[in-house]
Protein backbone atom coordinates (compact mmCIF):
# COMPACT_ATOMS: atom_id res chain seq x y z
CA UNK A 1 0.00 0.00 0.00
CA UNK A 2 1.07 3.35 -0.96
CA UNK A 3 1.81 5.97 1.89
CA UNK A 4 -0.81 8.84 2.03
CA UNK A 5 1.67 11.45 2.32
CA UNK A 6 5.61 11.56 2.26
CA UNK A 7 7.36 14.46 4.14
CA UNK A 8 11.17 14.75 2.29
CA UNK A 9 13.45 17.02 4.52
CA UNK A 10 14.13 17.63 8.47
CA UNK A 11 14.07 21.53 8.96
CA UNK A 12 11.36 23.61 10.22
CA UNK A 13 9.09 23.04 7.23
CA UNK A 14 9.14 19.05 7.20
CA UNK A 15 8.41 18.91 10.97
CA UNK A 16 5.89 21.67 10.71
CA UNK A 17 4.23 19.61 8.04
CA UNK A 18 4.43 16.54 9.58
CA UNK A 19 2.82 18.03 12.65
CA UNK A 20 0.06 19.13 10.37
CA UNK A 21 -0.57 15.97 8.62
CA UNK A 22 -0.40 13.68 11.55
CA UNK A 23 -3.05 15.67 13.47
CA UNK A 24 -5.15 15.29 10.57
CA UNK A 25 -4.97 11.81 10.46
CA UNK A 26 -2.78 11.32 7.60
CA UNK A 27 0.07 9.19 9.21
CA UNK A 28 2.74 11.17 7.23
CA UNK A 29 6.21 9.11 6.85
CA UNK A 30 9.17 12.22 7.17
CA UNK A 31 12.60 10.43 5.61
CA UNK A 32 14.40 13.20 7.54
CA UNK A 33 18.26 12.37 5.86
CA UNK A 34 21.07 10.04 6.35
CA UNK A 35 23.90 10.68 9.21
CA UNK A 36 26.79 10.46 6.20
CA UNK A 37 30.17 12.24 6.33
CA UNK A 38 28.89 13.43 2.47
CA UNK A 39 25.78 15.64 4.84
CA UNK A 40 27.97 16.87 7.74
CA UNK A 41 30.03 18.11 4.93
CA UNK A 42 27.76 19.64 3.01
CA UNK A 43 25.51 21.07 6.44
CA UNK A 44 22.51 19.33 5.35
CA UNK A 45 21.91 16.56 7.99
CA UNK A 46 19.11 15.78 9.84
CA UNK A 47 17.52 18.81 11.43
CA UNK A 48 18.78 20.75 9.13
CA UNK A 49 20.46 24.24 8.99
CA UNK A 50 18.88 25.32 12.53
CA UNK A 51 20.58 22.57 13.74
CA UNK A 52 23.95 24.00 13.05
CA UNK A 53 23.92 27.43 15.04
CA UNK A 54 23.59 28.75 18.50
CA UNK A 55 21.22 30.93 19.89
CA UNK A 56 17.63 31.53 17.84
CA UNK A 57 16.48 35.08 18.66
CA UNK A 58 14.04 35.83 16.20
CA UNK A 59 11.57 32.85 16.54
CA UNK A 60 8.67 33.80 18.22
CA UNK A 61 7.51 32.14 21.22
CA UNK A 62 10.98 32.14 23.12
CA UNK A 63 10.95 35.19 25.28
CA UNK A 64 14.76 34.37 26.02
CA UNK A 65 15.56 32.62 22.97
CA UNK A 66 16.43 29.26 22.30
CA UNK A 67 18.95 27.39 20.97
CA UNK A 68 18.63 26.30 17.05
CA UNK A 69 18.93 22.33 18.04
CA UNK A 70 16.69 22.61 21.20
CA UNK A 71 14.32 24.47 18.68
CA UNK A 72 14.45 21.76 15.91
CA UNK A 73 14.16 18.69 18.11
CA UNK A 74 11.50 20.19 19.83
CA UNK A 75 9.67 20.53 16.39
CA UNK A 76 10.72 17.31 15.74
CA UNK A 77 9.31 15.64 18.80
CA UNK A 78 6.39 17.45 18.64
CA UNK A 79 5.39 15.93 15.27
CA UNK A 80 6.32 12.19 16.03
CA UNK A 81 3.86 12.78 19.69
CA UNK A 82 1.16 12.77 16.95
CA UNK A 83 2.02 9.85 15.17
CA UNK A 84 4.86 10.86 12.29
CA UNK A 85 7.38 8.11 11.71
CA UNK A 86 10.96 8.86 10.55
CA UNK A 87 13.23 7.20 8.73
CA UNK A 88 16.97 8.49 9.02
CA UNK A 89 17.52 8.34 5.54
CA UNK A 90 18.23 10.42 2.39
CA UNK A 91 15.46 10.22 -0.75
CA UNK A 92 18.14 9.50 -3.44
CA UNK A 93 16.02 8.76 -6.51
CA UNK A 94 12.29 9.75 -6.85
CA UNK A 95 9.84 9.16 -10.06
CA UNK A 96 7.16 11.54 -10.18
CA UNK A 97 5.96 10.18 -13.57
CA UNK A 98 3.06 8.37 -12.48
CA UNK A 99 1.01 8.37 -9.07
CA UNK A 100 1.54 6.90 -6.68
CA UNK A 101 4.90 8.07 -6.97
CA UNK A 102 7.87 5.51 -6.21
CA UNK A 103 11.15 6.67 -4.80
CA UNK A 104 14.34 4.88 -2.98
CA UNK A 105 16.48 5.78 -0.07
CA UNK A 106 20.61 5.81 0.34
CA UNK A 107 19.73 2.43 1.95
CA UNK A 108 18.66 1.01 -1.03
CA UNK A 109 14.70 0.90 0.17
CA UNK A 110 11.60 1.66 -1.67
CA UNK A 111 8.75 3.26 -0.82
CA UNK A 112 5.93 4.96 -2.67
CA UNK A 113 3.02 7.60 -1.42
CA UNK A 114 0.27 9.57 -3.20
CA UNK A 115 1.39 13.26 -2.24
CA UNK A 116 4.73 14.08 -1.20
CA UNK A 117 6.17 17.34 0.55
CA UNK A 118 9.87 18.59 -0.67
CA UNK A 119 11.38 20.22 2.19
CA UNK A 120 14.91 19.46 1.67
CA UNK A 121 15.82 22.78 2.78
CA UNK A 122 19.51 24.09 1.19
CA UNK A 123 23.23 23.24 1.86
CA UNK A 124 26.49 25.14 2.29
CA UNK A 125 27.90 26.69 -0.24
CA UNK A 126 31.95 26.73 -0.46
CA UNK A 127 33.98 28.73 -2.52
CA UNK A 128 35.20 26.38 -4.94
CA UNK A 129 38.85 26.36 -4.79
CA UNK A 130 41.27 23.37 -4.96
CA UNK A 131 43.08 24.34 -1.78
CA UNK A 132 39.92 24.85 -0.29
CA UNK A 133 38.84 21.13 -1.36
CA UNK A 134 41.86 19.64 0.14
CA UNK A 135 41.64 21.28 3.51
CA UNK A 136 37.82 20.70 4.07
CA UNK A 137 37.82 18.28 7.48
CA UNK A 138 41.52 19.50 8.30
CA UNK A 139 40.88 23.64 8.99
CA UNK A 140 38.19 24.54 6.50
CA UNK A 141 34.46 24.10 7.62
CA UNK A 142 31.05 25.50 6.66
CA UNK A 143 30.00 25.02 10.58
CA UNK A 144 31.63 27.09 13.22
CA UNK A 145 28.89 25.80 15.63
CA UNK A 146 30.17 21.92 14.64
CA UNK A 147 33.68 22.41 14.35
CA UNK A 148 35.01 25.64 16.35
CA UNK A 149 35.43 24.15 19.71
CA UNK A 150 37.75 21.41 17.69
CA UNK A 151 41.53 21.66 19.76
CA UNK A 152 43.17 23.04 15.98
CA UNK A 153 41.50 26.45 16.27
CA UNK A 154 41.61 27.12 20.28
CA UNK A 155 43.54 30.05 20.55
CA UNK A 156 44.58 30.74 16.99
CA UNK A 157 43.48 32.63 14.59
CA UNK A 158 40.70 31.59 12.02
CA UNK A 159 39.20 33.33 9.18
CA UNK A 160 35.65 33.54 8.03
CA UNK A 161 34.19 34.22 4.56
CA UNK A 162 31.13 36.34 3.83
CA UNK A 163 29.49 39.03 4.92
CA UNK A 164 25.41 37.76 5.84
CA UNK A 165 23.91 36.94 8.60
CA UNK A 166 25.78 33.18 8.78
CA UNK A 167 28.89 34.56 8.50
CA UNK A 168 28.59 37.25 11.28
CA UNK A 169 27.01 34.45 13.76
CA UNK A 170 29.79 31.77 13.07
CA UNK A 171 32.52 34.77 13.37
CA UNK A 172 30.69 35.95 16.88
CA UNK A 173 30.88 31.96 17.88
CA UNK A 174 34.37 31.64 16.78
CA UNK A 175 35.38 34.33 18.94
CA UNK A 176 35.14 32.19 22.09
CA UNK A 177 37.44 29.87 21.02
CA UNK A 178 39.77 31.20 18.86
CA UNK A 179 42.77 34.12 19.54
CA UNK A 180 41.21 36.31 16.73
CA UNK A 181 38.77 36.12 13.71
CA UNK A 182 39.33 37.42 10.40
CA UNK A 183 35.76 38.32 8.32
CA UNK A 184 37.07 38.55 4.67
CA UNK A 185 34.39 40.20 2.51
CA UNK A 186 34.18 40.88 -1.22
CA UNK A 187 32.19 44.10 -0.69
CA UNK A 188 32.93 46.97 1.89
CA UNK A 189 29.88 46.50 4.14
CA UNK A 190 28.16 43.48 5.65
CA UNK A 191 24.88 42.58 4.11
CA UNK A 192 24.17 40.93 7.59
CA UNK A 193 21.21 42.48 9.78
CA UNK A 194 22.02 45.66 11.48
CA UNK A 195 21.71 44.33 14.82
CA UNK A 196 24.13 40.93 13.49
CA UNK A 197 26.54 43.70 11.87
CA UNK A 198 26.85 45.63 14.83
CA UNK A 199 27.38 42.79 17.74
CA UNK A 200 30.17 41.82 15.23
CA UNK A 201 32.38 44.47 14.70
CA UNK A 202 31.98 45.90 18.25
CA UNK A 203 33.76 42.64 19.08
CA UNK A 204 37.45 43.12 20.14
CA UNK A 205 38.60 40.17 18.55
CA UNK A 206 37.39 40.62 15.23
CA UNK A 207 38.74 42.24 12.42
CA UNK A 208 37.07 42.96 9.02
CA UNK A 209 39.39 42.30 5.97
CA UNK A 210 37.17 44.18 3.00
CA UNK A 211 37.10 44.16 -0.36
CA UNK A 212 38.82 41.24 -0.50
CA UNK A 213 38.45 37.65 -1.70
CA UNK A 214 40.06 34.38 -0.44
CA UNK A 215 42.71 33.14 -3.65
CA UNK A 216 43.85 30.14 -1.55
CA UNK A 217 44.11 28.07 1.15
CA UNK A 218 47.52 27.81 2.65
CA UNK A 219 48.24 24.66 4.60
CA UNK A 220 50.09 21.38 4.97
CA UNK A 221 48.95 17.80 5.24
CA UNK A 222 50.66 17.31 8.92
CA UNK A 223 49.38 20.76 10.66
CA UNK A 224 46.09 21.39 8.18
CA UNK A 225 45.55 25.16 7.63
CA UNK A 226 48.18 27.43 8.10
CA UNK A 227 47.15 30.71 6.29
CA UNK A 228 45.04 32.40 3.83
CA UNK A 229 46.37 34.58 1.05
CA UNK A 230 43.63 37.07 0.25
CA UNK A 231 43.18 39.51 -2.83
CA UNK A 232 42.01 43.15 -2.44
CA UNK A 233 39.82 43.46 -5.29
CA UNK A 234 40.17 47.19 -5.44
CA UNK A 235 43.92 47.37 -5.36
CA UNK A 236 44.47 43.83 -6.22
CA UNK A 237 47.01 43.55 -3.42
CA UNK A 238 47.86 40.12 -1.79
CA UNK A 239 48.39 39.06 1.42
CA UNK A 240 48.72 36.35 3.93
CA UNK A 241 46.31 35.73 6.69
CA UNK A 242 47.81 34.03 9.25
CA UNK A 243 45.04 31.31 10.04
CA UNK A 244 44.73 27.83 11.19
CA UNK A 245 40.84 27.55 9.77
CA UNK A 246 38.58 28.89 7.09
CA UNK A 247 34.82 28.73 8.01
CA UNK A 248 32.89 29.27 4.29
CA UNK A 249 29.44 31.51 5.42
CA UNK A 250 28.91 32.28 1.78
CA UNK A 251 25.03 31.37 1.63
CA UNK A 252 23.45 28.28 0.54
CA UNK A 253 22.02 26.43 -2.51
CA UNK A 254 18.70 24.32 -2.45
CA UNK A 255 18.85 20.86 -2.45
CA UNK A 256 17.00 20.10 -5.62
CA UNK A 257 19.64 17.37 -7.24
CA UNK A 258 17.35 14.25 -6.17
CA UNK A 259 14.83 15.54 -8.48
CA UNK A 260 16.40 14.75 -11.32
CA UNK A 261 14.82 18.13 -13.50
CA UNK A 262 11.43 16.55 -12.63
CA UNK A 263 10.12 19.64 -10.55
CA UNK A 264 9.89 22.98 -12.26
CA UNK A 265 12.53 25.48 -10.83
CA UNK A 266 13.36 28.80 -10.94
CA UNK A 267 16.18 30.88 -12.25
CA UNK A 268 18.25 30.50 -9.20
CA UNK A 269 17.62 26.92 -8.90
CA UNK A 270 14.66 26.46 -5.99
CA UNK A 271 11.53 24.91 -6.54
CA UNK A 272 9.29 27.07 -8.63
CA UNK A 273 5.89 27.30 -7.26
CA UNK A 274 2.57 27.66 -9.54
CA UNK A 275 1.44 30.40 -7.05
CA UNK A 276 3.55 32.27 -4.52
CA UNK A 277 0.60 32.19 -1.71
CA UNK A 278 0.38 28.21 -2.02
CA UNK A 279 2.89 24.91 -1.91
CA UNK A 280 1.40 23.32 -5.19
CA UNK A 281 4.77 22.98 -7.51
CA UNK A 282 4.80 21.64 -11.20
CA UNK A 283 3.54 18.49 -10.53
CA UNK A 284 0.27 17.50 -9.20
CA UNK A 285 0.91 15.68 -5.75
CA UNK A 286 3.89 17.35 -4.94
CA UNK A 287 4.02 20.29 -3.07
CA UNK A 288 7.45 22.00 -1.60
CA UNK A 289 7.93 24.26 1.23
CA UNK A 290 10.58 25.65 3.15
CA UNK A 291 14.05 26.91 1.77
CA UNK A 292 14.00 24.81 -0.96
CA UNK A 293 10.93 27.27 -2.80
CA UNK A 294 12.29 30.20 -1.22
CA UNK A 295 14.49 32.38 -2.73
CA UNK A 296 13.41 35.32 -0.96
CA UNK A 297 12.81 34.81 2.58
CA UNK A 298 14.51 31.83 3.97
CA UNK A 299 13.92 32.30 7.97
CA UNK A 300 12.86 29.45 10.19
CA UNK A 301 9.55 30.94 10.91
CA UNK A 302 9.12 31.18 7.38
CA UNK A 303 9.93 27.39 6.65
CA UNK A 304 7.43 26.74 9.16
CA UNK A 305 4.76 28.55 7.97
CA UNK A 306 5.53 27.05 4.29
CA UNK A 307 5.32 23.49 6.05
CA UNK A 308 2.22 23.85 7.50
CA UNK A 309 0.64 25.24 3.98
CA UNK A 310 1.71 22.22 2.51
CA UNK A 311 0.65 20.03 4.49
CA UNK A 312 -2.97 21.76 4.77
CA UNK A 313 -2.46 21.75 0.50
CA UNK A 314 -1.72 18.25 0.67
CA UNK A 315 -5.06 17.44 2.79
CA UNK A 316 -7.24 18.96 0.56
CA UNK A 317 -5.82 17.59 -2.60
CA UNK A 318 -5.91 14.41 -1.03
CA UNK A 319 -9.74 14.65 -0.32
CA UNK A 320 -10.54 15.88 -3.84
CA UNK A 321 -8.76 13.05 -5.24
CA UNK A 322 -10.66 10.84 -2.87
CA UNK A 323 -7.81 9.22 -1.48
CA UNK A 324 -7.84 8.33 2.50
P1 LIG B 1 16.63 23.01 6.38
O1 LIG B 1 16.80 23.56 7.74
O2 LIG B 1 17.53 23.49 5.30
O3 LIG B 1 16.75 21.41 6.49
C1 LIG B 1 16.58 20.60 5.37
C2 LIG B 1 17.07 19.20 5.74
O4 LIG B 1 16.40 18.23 4.93
C3 LIG B 1 18.54 18.93 5.43
O5 LIG B 1 19.41 19.46 6.38
C4 LIG B 1 18.58 17.41 5.43
O6 LIG B 1 18.69 16.89 6.75
C5 LIG B 1 17.19 17.06 4.87
N1 LIG B 1 17.33 16.63 3.47
C6 LIG B 1 17.93 17.30 2.43
N2 LIG B 1 17.91 16.54 1.31
C7 LIG B 1 17.29 15.37 1.65
C8 LIG B 1 16.96 14.18 0.94
N3 LIG B 1 17.25 14.04 -0.38
N4 LIG B 1 16.35 13.18 1.59
C9 LIG B 1 16.03 13.30 2.91
N5 LIG B 1 16.31 14.42 3.64
C10 LIG B 1 16.94 15.42 3.02
N6 LIG B 1 16.73 31.50 10.58
C11 LIG B 1 16.08 32.19 11.53
O7 LIG B 1 14.88 32.45 11.39
N7 LIG B 1 16.73 32.59 12.66
C12 LIG B 1 18.02 32.32 12.89
O8 LIG B 1 18.59 32.71 13.92
C13 LIG B 1 18.73 31.57 11.90
N8 LIG B 1 20.03 31.25 12.09
C14 LIG B 1 20.69 30.54 11.14
C15 LIG B 1 22.02 30.22 11.34
C16 LIG B 1 22.74 29.50 10.39
C17 LIG B 1 24.19 29.18 10.64
C18 LIG B 1 22.08 29.09 9.20
C19 LIG B 1 22.85 28.29 8.17
C20 LIG B 1 20.74 29.42 8.97
C21 LIG B 1 20.05 30.15 9.94
N9 LIG B 1 18.71 30.51 9.76
C22 LIG B 1 18.03 31.19 10.73
C23 LIG B 1 17.97 30.10 8.56
C24 LIG B 1 17.12 28.84 8.90
O9 LIG B 1 17.94 27.87 9.54
C25 LIG B 1 16.53 28.24 7.63
O10 LIG B 1 15.74 29.22 7.00
C26 LIG B 1 15.64 27.02 7.95
O11 LIG B 1 16.35 26.04 8.68
C27 LIG B 1 15.13 26.39 6.66
O12 LIG B 1 14.37 25.29 7.02
P2 LIG B 1 13.92 24.17 6.00
O13 LIG B 1 12.82 23.47 6.68
O14 LIG B 1 13.69 24.73 4.65
O15 LIG B 1 15.13 23.15 5.85
P1 LIG C 1 23.34 35.45 2.42
O1 LIG C 1 22.49 36.42 3.17
O2 LIG C 1 22.98 35.08 1.03
O3 LIG C 1 24.83 36.01 2.45
C1 LIG C 1 25.87 35.39 1.75
C2 LIG C 1 27.13 36.23 1.88
O4 LIG C 1 28.21 35.55 1.24
C3 LIG C 1 26.99 37.60 1.21
O5 LIG C 1 27.61 38.57 2.00
C4 LIG C 1 27.72 37.40 -0.12
O6 LIG C 1 28.36 38.57 -0.56
C5 LIG C 1 28.77 36.39 0.24
N1 LIG C 1 29.15 35.54 -0.88
C6 LIG C 1 28.32 34.82 -1.68
N2 LIG C 1 29.03 34.13 -2.59
C7 LIG C 1 30.32 34.43 -2.38
C8 LIG C 1 31.53 34.04 -3.00
N3 LIG C 1 31.55 33.15 -4.02
N4 LIG C 1 32.69 34.55 -2.53
C9 LIG C 1 32.69 35.41 -1.48
N5 LIG C 1 31.58 35.82 -0.85
C10 LIG C 1 30.40 35.34 -1.29
O7 LIG C 1 23.43 34.04 3.19
P2 LIG C 1 23.42 33.69 4.77
O8 LIG C 1 24.26 34.63 5.52
O9 LIG C 1 23.72 32.23 4.83
O10 LIG C 1 21.90 33.91 5.18
C11 LIG C 1 20.86 33.17 4.51
C12 LIG C 1 19.51 33.47 5.13
O11 LIG C 1 19.46 32.95 6.47
C13 LIG C 1 19.25 34.96 5.22
O12 LIG C 1 17.89 35.18 4.92
C14 LIG C 1 19.53 35.29 6.65
O13 LIG C 1 18.80 36.40 7.13
C15 LIG C 1 19.14 33.99 7.37
N6 LIG C 1 19.92 33.89 8.61
C16 LIG C 1 19.42 34.56 9.70
C17 LIG C 1 20.14 34.58 10.87
C18 LIG C 1 19.60 35.33 12.04
O14 LIG C 1 18.52 35.87 11.93
N7 LIG C 1 20.29 35.41 13.15
C19 LIG C 1 21.37 33.91 10.95
C20 LIG C 1 21.86 33.26 9.82
C21 LIG C 1 21.13 33.28 8.65
P3 LIG C 1 27.54 39.85 -1.06
O15 LIG C 1 27.04 40.49 0.18
O16 LIG C 1 28.57 40.64 -1.79
O17 LIG C 1 26.47 39.31 -1.94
Amino acid sequence: MPESIIIIGSGPAAWTCALYASRANLNPLVYEGAISEENRLRGTLPLGQLNSTTDVENYPGFANGITGPDLVEAMRQQAVRFGTRVVTEDIVKIDMSRRPFTMKDSAGNSASAQAIVIATGASANYLGLESEEKFKNHGVSACAVCDGALPRFRKQPVVVVGGGDSAAEEAIHLTKFASSVYVVHRRDKLRASKIMSDRLLAIANVTPVWNSVVEEVLGNPELGVTGIRVRNVITNEKSTLPAHGMFVAIGHTPNTGFLEGQLKLDPQGFIALKDPFRTLTSVEGVFAAGDVADPTYKQAITAAGMGCKAALDAERWLARENIH
